[in-house]
């Protein structure tokens, strides 16, 4: 039997960026408010994004002189999701995204800026951007945290310079794509780490937040300026309704003890999708499938909010569906590394079990594993995984997941266990598809086929580098396909990709209110569902960087002030 312990005006499930900014609205509005965490650190996968937030027509953009209009939103959105998701829902989005952004800029701690060069991932679509509908956060100060910031997810080392030293999106691709400047940007970048000397003597974090981090720690903050209560280690497990079916409160577990909260006006769940729970995996997604695939926190996103909306009769949709990316293991790391930029940096291609290629390696994360699970179908299950191949030039010069380029991380300082987990090397092509079990002759066949399509720079078979985006992460130097580069010179490399994710795209299926829906599509009063619990507003698609974060908060911005009318 659950003891009553309080009562809320709203209770929030979860700590993602759409949780706490769902938090920051409510009390704005002068709603008492709770927020409940399963873990004992907030911020979930959140904290370990890039940050990024997809939002059309912003006024940093604007500010900058940008030309965006929500008319051309329209276009691009509808051009990309198609009739998969109600208009009004896409409506509710591209007039709130903007509004919700420029609330939280000029009200809370959080910090951001226009990436004006990010393009839109579908440039082939109207109304695709070149560039300004992401938006990036600046680095965060976490001093304002206090002792509250050793309860922030910590964020992944890869996302970090060197594993430890804070670096904004936009750095890290002047790292990547070496633009000028690039060498003196990293310099300054450690240099100002290793100053900090306050820092230093205390711990090896850096004191600024970055990416995800930033966002997560900027939003903590802005709730601790509201005293918005955050209980960690508190389990969500079930909704309670009254008898007309209003949700009325939520029983969770908290020190061992289960807890009836009872809520006034509602209960916002937040708390990611199902990624990380293999039957619930097995149950709804494509096959092959693994939890330990995804590049999301083990243990935490199990899909509660889907069973309990389930429970009460709340409709899904697009279960089958994640937001895909290729992703690589690494022994002793707890989740699996995205491979979100490298794929396109000139030199490396990807091939199936029958050495071919089936996809433009530049594409983004979501339709790169949609091809692989595609092509496993035609190659009788050849496909996942994937094998990305390069060679010594590439080796020397880009990076790969967690290989650094070897002109600062050479093969002698790879850990001895990543030879034939991580990586496999050999002196010819022919000896590594023997040591990966991939077709020799198909392989042969591709590669020599792509130096062909590098000398001319025209991919005849999938366009690589025919776009804006694809180039986006190319090799400006490169030329005449910064995208492509002949594959010749030994020792040659492979490493597996895995069909993973960062984080399920179905859910609960949600109105343009954000109000959870049954079947016949009324509203389950007091209930709403935000980020990956819910349905996706993207449909299946990924129409931009930041396309996950941004219907997160957007749908909290709105469904906080939907139940503001209801007061
Ligand atoms: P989360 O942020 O995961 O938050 C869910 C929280 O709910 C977790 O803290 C979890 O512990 C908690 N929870 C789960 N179950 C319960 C329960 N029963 N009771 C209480 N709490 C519970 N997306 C973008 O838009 N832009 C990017 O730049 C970007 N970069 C990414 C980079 C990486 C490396 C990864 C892995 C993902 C990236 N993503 C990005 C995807 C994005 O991070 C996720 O889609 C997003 O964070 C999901 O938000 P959420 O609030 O639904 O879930």
């Amino acid at each position: 039997q659950a003891t009553v312990t309080d009562t809320y005006d709203v209770v929030v499930v979860g700590s993602g960026a759409g949780a706490l900014s769902a938090a920051i609205f409510a009390a704005d509005q002068g709603m008492s408010v709770l927020i409940v965490e399963k873990s004992d650190k907030y911020g979930g996968t959140s904290a370990l994004s890039g940050g990024g937030i997809w939002v059309p027509n912003n006024h940093y953009f604007k500010a900058k002189g940008g030309k965006d209009s929500f008319e051309q939103a329209l276009t691009y959105l509808k051009a990309s999701v198609g009739d998969q998701v109600d208009e009004k829902r896409l409506l509710a989005y591209l007039e709130n995204a903007p509004k919700m952004m420029q609330y939280l800029q000029e009200n809370t701690r959080l910090n951001y800026t226009v990436a004006e060069r990010y393009p839109d991932y579908y440039q082939h679509l109207p109304g695709a951007a070149p560039g300004g509908r992401t938006l990036d956060p600046e680095l965060f100060d976490t001093t304002a945290l206090g002792d509250e910031v050793e309860n922030l997810q910590p964020a992944s080392p890869t996302t970090l310079l060197m594993g430890k030293i804070a670096w904004t999106a936009r750095h890290a691709h002047k790292a990547m794509a070496r633009e000028r400047g690039w060498r003196l940007l990293l310099v300054w970048l450690m240099l100002r780490y290793k100053l900090d000397f306050k820092q230093r003597r205390k711990t090896r974090r850096d004191r600024r937040a970055a990416l995800g981090n930033a966002l997560i720690a900027s939003l903590r903050a802005s709730l601790m300026d509201r005293n918005v209560p955050l209980w960690l280690n508190t389990d969500f497990r079930e909704l309670v309704q009254n008898d007309e079916g209003r949700v009325t409160g939520l029983i969770v577990k908290r020190n061992g003890q289960e807890q009836l909260i009872n809520v006034r006006q509602g209960v916002i769940l937040g708390s990611g999708g199902f990624e990380q729970n293999q039957a619930l995996r097995d149950k709804y997604l494509p096959k092959p499938t693994r939890v330990e695939w995804s590049a999301t926190p083990p243990g935490r996103n199990t899909g509660a909010a889907l069973e309990a909306g389930q429970a009460i009769g709340a409709a899904t949709a697009m279960l089958d569906w994640a937001w895909w990316a290729p992703t690589i293991s690494v022994p002793k790391e707890e989740k699996a590394r995205g491979v979100f930029a490298e794929r396109a940096f000139p030199g490396a291609i990807v091939v199936n079990g029958e050495g071919k290629r089936f996809v433009n390696e530049a594409v983004g994360y979501l339709e790169f594993v949609d091809e692989m699970y595609k092509d496993n179908i035609k190659t009788n299950g050849k496909t996942v995984p994937a094998w990305v191949i390069f060679d010594g030039h590439f080796r020397f010069n880009y990076a790969m997941g967690p290989l650094m380029p070897s002109q600062v991380m050479p093969d002698s300082r790879l850990p001895k266990a990543w030879h034939k987990t991580v990586y496999w090397k050999a002196d010819s092509l022919d000896a590594l598809a023997a040591e990966i079990g991939v077709d020799a002759d198909g392989l042969k066949y591709t590669v020599e086929r792509v130096n062909r399509f590098a000398a001319s720079g025209n991919d005849e078979d999938f366009q690589r580098g025919g776009n804006v985006f694809d180039r986006y992460y190319g090799d400006s130097n490169v030329k005449p396909n910064p995208c492509l580069v002949q594959i010749k010179k030994g020792p040659f490399y492979a490493m597996r990709m895995d069909a993973g994710d960062i984080g399920t795209k179905g859910g609960l299926l949600t109105n343009e209110q954000g109000s959870v829906v049954r079947e016949d599509g009324s509203a389950i009063k007091g209930l709403y569902a935000i980020g990956n619990c819910s349905a996706s507003v993207m449909g299946t698609t990924y129409p931009g960087a930041g396309a996950t974060l941004g219907p997160a908060m957007t749908f909290a911005y709105i469904a906080v002030n939907d139940l503001a009318k209801q007061k």
